[in-house]
């Protein structure tokens, strides 16, 4: 039978690190997998040279994963339609706000019978602000099955080989088992479900909280705050899955994509350092991200407007206090300190 092609699109702080696992998985399942790994870069250049010839010749993402190691067989391509020339299985980790554009690009281009699986948090919020998720964006732009992975994965944690599980959401048994053999090793424990929007409606809705936990370390608040803001918001993600998404399953949140992410992320995450600078010196987002995260991405802040459009549209913002108030500190409406009296916030800005 014909091996698996995998191409893999972004090669971001994530998108580094988890490329890393799945070339040395190609290259150890030779049987299952061809063993060249193609990588999507969006090109820059780094002190005047291209990262993808950086890439290709010293194994490293200097920018965005330096000090890590790459396998010699993923190989960097600036193309995106040549990144998934042949490829039987996508794997999507961009930043969201990026996706739109990537799946026109791609759209004539994939092999037909191919699938995809989605790393990316975040939403889709359309002209007439109906919510999508990025796992349906995909399917419907290709016309191809996606599965979704999500988990306690701070990518410089996983590229470092320390310990830690993720979740893989995919409803077709077999591509479960598949999916197993690309991402699991030793040190990056795969569990395998099947419900795909649990998966993924957990991972992009964290980051709001991550938010509010940035906040409470902003304002010096102890252990104690940041948990009560972490278990609340975790009630406000499994009540906005389960309103609006028939099946999404109980038992998702307390998989590694669900509290376990929710933890990771509060306490070590990008969300939340960003968060906590914007309350210690007011600056805005914008200057944040760029002064904080050289090139990486925030994808809290984004989210966060993105529900708020939709959940004002459906009328229950009320029914998500904390996802409201955060929004509107986010949003200088509102002080930081008041994160803790959501319900008062709520009912005097509803
Ligand atoms: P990142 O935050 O490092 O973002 C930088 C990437 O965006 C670079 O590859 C850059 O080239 C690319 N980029 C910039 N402008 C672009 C454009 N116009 N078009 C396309 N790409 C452009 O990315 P990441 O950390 O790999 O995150 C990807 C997804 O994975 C996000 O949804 C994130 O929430 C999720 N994620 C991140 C982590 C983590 O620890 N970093 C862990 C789990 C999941
Ligand atoms: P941040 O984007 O806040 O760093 O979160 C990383 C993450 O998603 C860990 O699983």
């Amino acid at each position: 039978t014909e091996k698996e092609k995998v191409a893999i699109i972004g090669s971001g702080n994530w998108g580094s690190a988890i490329a890393r696992i799945i070339a040395t998985n190609t290259a150890k399942h030779e049987n299952i997998f061809e063993k060249e790994t193609k990588i999507w870069v969006f090109e820059e250049l780094i002190d005047g040279q291209k990262l993808t010839e950086i890439m290709n010749t010293k194994h490293e993402n200097v920018k965005y994963l330096p000090g890590i190691t790459l396998p010699e067989n993923l190989i960097a391509e600036p193309d995106l339609i040549k990144s998934v020339d042949g490829a039987t299985i996508l794997v999507f980790v961009l930043p969201h706000q990026f996706i739109s554009r990537t799946l026109s690009t791609i759209k004539e281009h994939i092999k037909k019978g191919c699938r995809a699986i989605t790393l990316i948090k975040g939403f889709v919020v359309d002209d007439q602000d109906e919510i999508h998720l990025i796992s349906d964006m995909i399917s419907e732009s290709l016309g191809i099955q996606v599965s979704a992975l999500m988990g306690a994965n701070v990518a410089n944690e996983v590229a470092q080989d320390m310990f830690c599980e993720t979740t893989i959401g995919c409803a077709d048994q077999k591509d479960q088992e598949m999916y197993l053999k690309l991402f699991n090793t030793k040190t990056f424990r795969v569990s395998t479900v099947s419900d795909v929007y649990g998966v993924e409606i957990c991972g992009s809705l964290k980051n709001i909280v991550a938010l509010g936990a940035g906040f409470c370390d902003g304002l010096s608040f102890g252990g104690n705050s940041k948990a009560a803001i972490m278990r609340i918001g975790l009630l406000e993600m499994k009540k906005f899955a389960q309103m609006f998404y028939k099946g999404v399953e109980s038992e998702t949140f307390f998989e590694s994509c669900g509290v376990a992410d929710l933890i990771t992320t509060c306490v070590g995450g990008r969300n939340r350092k960003v968060a906590e600078a914007f309350v210690k010196t007011g600056k805005s987002w914008n200057d944040l991200e760029a002064e904080l995260l050289n090139g990486q991405k925030l994808q809290g802040t984004l989210t966060c407007d993105e529900v708020h459009r939709f959940l004002t549209k459906k009328g229950k913002i009320e029914e998500f206090p904390l996802f409201f108030t955060i929004y509107l500190i986010a949003q200088k409406k509102v002080e930081p300190l008041r994160v803790f009296d959501f319900d008062e916030v709520t009912t005097e800005f509803k």
